[in-house]
């Protein structure tokens, strides 16, 4: 089932998620849900806050980054992940910061520089809730911070500079409004209802 996915100005955006309970009702379904969600969008990762929900979960398919490359890998090594991360916890953020625009699903129509730490260390659960500890660096290392970022009530505009985010409010605003084109069902928390 496809879900609404909340747009910039929305509440449910500034929530700091709760852990995830191992016996949260129907979690498999919800986390299908998202993924179903975050592809139809398309998306490379969907956070729980995205979907109204004040939880410690995101989804992250970043192979998707990679789908376009028509060269034939020598290497069987495959690019990008493809996972559930539940009550995630990053616990180092290392290596040379990088540079990348990045998008979210919340805020369609903008894209921005944004500096991040190019390698993290993060423990989190799987979706059969099996505990990782793992490092990963590069787009994956990106996305992960980005969709973490989200379970804190934070977003990728917060990171730009006052001066760059003052050009960008009246794109932010019209989006709380609703007043953006984007093929995929969202919630505009500043939607004007239509008269009839
Ligand atoms: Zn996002």
């Amino acid at each position: 089932m496809l879900l609404h996915i909340e747009a910039y100005g929305s509440s449910a955006l500034r929530k700091v998620g709760e852990e995830v309970p191992e016996d949260y009702p129907q979690i498999q379904e919800l986390i299908d849900n998202m993924l179903e969600t975050m592809y139809n969008a398309p998306g490379v990762g969907l956070a729980a806050p995205q979907v109204n929900l004040a939880l410690r979960l995101f989804v992250i398919d970043s192979t998707q980054f990679y789908d376009d490359e028509e060269e034939e890998d020598e290497q069987e090594e495959e690019k990008g992940i493809k996972q559930i991360f539940i009550n995630p916890k990053i616990i180092q953020r290392y290596g040379e910061e990088t540079s990348y625009e990045e998008g979210c699903l919340s805020i369609p129509g903008i894209r921005e520089e944004i500096l991040r730490p190019g390698q993290i260390r993060i423990q989190y659960y799987d979706r059969d809730f099996n505990f990782h500890d793992e490092q990963f660096d590069g787009l994956d290392a990106r996305v992960i911070q980005h969709e973490y970022d989200h379970i804190n009530g934070i977003l990728f505009t917060d990171h730009l500079k006052p001066m760059k985010k003052r050009t960008l409010q009246k794109s932010l605003n019209d989006i709380s409004q609703g007043k953006v084109k984007v093929h995929y069902k969202m919630r505009f928390p500043k939607q004007q209802k239509k008269r009839v």
